[in-house]
């Protein structure tokens, strides 16, 4: 239960304000994340949306409460504009690589979640693929239907937003600014009575080879990408949901019509806080998949770069700012984080005294200070860095903190060490091996044999076989 008082503060899209944030049930929160478009890899500002949405969860957690979140795959419905214009994303990347759209979308749903995993993203409670719930946007639709919200055209659902008030509160655009906008869309739909009205179910496709279909009251045909996400959160969160996270391009038009449809549904309001994460950016241009370099996780691997040096990348800017990438920014960021790791290395391999609880709950609480601050990350290292440097602190003390802290983190901060040492062992042992060879070599007898002693009383026993010498550590 968290005291009151102790809310977290947190940037609501909705108001546009910083608010306490309240879950409906204090027992536990529900969180909705959009999910990849698994057409191709995620680029890294893709990822960059996952470790915000990530890191907000383990936050959640960190002060006291039950999360449970839900997040879709996109499988289907989703073009490259977001409205209901241009190319089927789907399709797109079938026809890019000659295989069906469905072992496109099990290629690209493996790859995202090997990129999350390597970033420590952990996988939220509830995965769903958008195709799996034909059924749930079909009850969805014919609800909106019968309520009038939605009209047939052309074989096509649609959304009518001149039906709902407040469409335009989420972005803040203006309904002649976005009609404006929509004029210079080349493909502007006829049939449909409003230019932002949108699509929710499909029959009549301009695409011929669509070959996700199913059977509706309408017709065969597909959802829009819009209705997926609505009709996933309704069916796993029910009819309050808490927190809807995404990146800023997510806030017009998806989280739009995501409110007007899931209202109009609902018959009250449904989310209370919308969270949007800032935009990852190349220096000139916007971060693109088809454009420039396509920066992927592997791309920086391959470069040499750790996956959880980009993580710490991404914490140390607020995730309401926009980050620009570079390549020298992630060396910067890159040396910081090896240092950082280096330091607690040497905390650990001096451990020491008695964990002072009084110390523990002075920082844990400058801790959630940081982040109860609309999950101020760059502030939460900073306490970090303050517990590493305290000389007052004993390191037992330190490396609890340390891994209380990593908790929410997920940097490994503590397991990259145990990894070192393996390392370093590794070589220790080598080296000895190779120093007593020489020795047999010089027939140098009593120096082998001294080796040998010295490495047992380590616990590491060696042996000597056709192939070489091989060892054994006792732990
Ligand atoms: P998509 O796979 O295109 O549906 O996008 C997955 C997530 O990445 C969505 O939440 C987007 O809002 C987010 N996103 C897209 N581009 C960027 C970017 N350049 N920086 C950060 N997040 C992004
Ligand atoms: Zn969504």
């Amino acid at each position: 239960m968290i005291r009151k008082g102790d809310n977290m503060k947190l940037y609501n899209t909705l108001t546009k304000q910083i608010e306490d944030f309240i879950p409906h049930n204090p027992k536990q929160v529900t969180m909705y994340t959009c999910g990849p478009t698994v057409y191709h890899y995620a680029h890294i500002g893709n990822l960059r949306t996952y470790i915000f949405e990530d890191v907000l969860e383990k936050n959640l957690e960190y002060l006291g409460y039950d999360v449970k979140r839900v997040m879709n795959i996109t499988d289907v419905g989703h073009m490259t504009s977001d409205a209901d214009t241009g190319e089927d994303k789907m399709l797109k990347g079938a026809k890019r690589e000659n295989k069906t759209v469905w072992e496109i979308a099990e290629i690209y749903t493996k790859a995202f979640f090997e990129d999350t995993e390597k970033l420590n993203i952990r996988k939220p409670l509830i995965v769903e693929k958008a195709s799996d719930h034909i059924d749930q946007y079909i009850k969805i639709i014919s609800k909106l239907l019968e309520k009038g919200y939605a009209y047939i055209a052309n074989g096509n659902v649609y959304f009518d937003i001149s039906k709902v008030t407040n469409y335009y509160q989420l972005s803040e655009k203006n309904k002649e600014e976005l009609i404006i906008g929509a004029r210079e869309d080349v493909e502007l739909d006829v049939h449909k009575r409003n230019p932002h009205d949108f699509g929710l179910w499909f029959t009549s496709s301009k695409f011929e080879n669509q070959i996700m279909q199913w059977d509706s009251p309408w017709g065969r045909g597909y959802p829009g990408w819009h209705i997926e996400c609505s009709g996933i959160a309704l069916k796993f969160l029910g009819e309050y949901l808490d927190i809807h996270c995404g990146g800023v391009d997510n806030i017009f038009p998806h989280h739009t019509n995501e409110i007007a449809q899931s209202e109009s549904y609902l018959g009250h309001k449904w989310c209370k806080y919308w969270c949007h994460g800032e935009h990852l950016n190349n220096a000139s241009e916007k971060m693109s998949k088809s454009k420039g370099e396509f920066l992927t996780l592997s791309l920086l691997e391959q470069k040499g770069y750790k996956p959880l040096t980009y993580r710490f990348f991404c914490l140390q800017s607020h995730y309401r700012k926009q980050l620009v990438f570079s390549y020298e920014g992630l060396d910067i960021a890159s040396q910081s984080y090896n240092k950082l790791l280096n330091k607690v290395n040497n905390i650990k391999k001096s451990a020491e005294g008695e964990i002072n609880k009084e110390q523990v709950f002075k920082y844990q609480e400058l801790f959630k200070e940081a982040l109860r601050d609309d999950l101020n990350t760059s502030n939460a290292l900073t306490i970090l860095y303050d517990v590493i440097k305290d000389e007052e602190l004993n390191n037992n003390t330190k490396l609890y903190l340390i891994a209380d802290f990593d908790s929410v983190l997920s940097l490994d901060l503590l397991k990259e060490k145990e990894e070192k040492i393996e390392e370093e062992l590794i070589n220790y042992i080598n080296g000895m091996i190779e120093k007593r060879n020489k020795a047999k070599q010089e027939k140098n007898y009593k120096e082998a044999d001294r080796i040998r002693e010295e490495l047992k009383e380590k616990g590491i026993i060696i042996k000597d076989t056709k192939e070489g010498t091989i060892f054994e550590i006792n732990k």
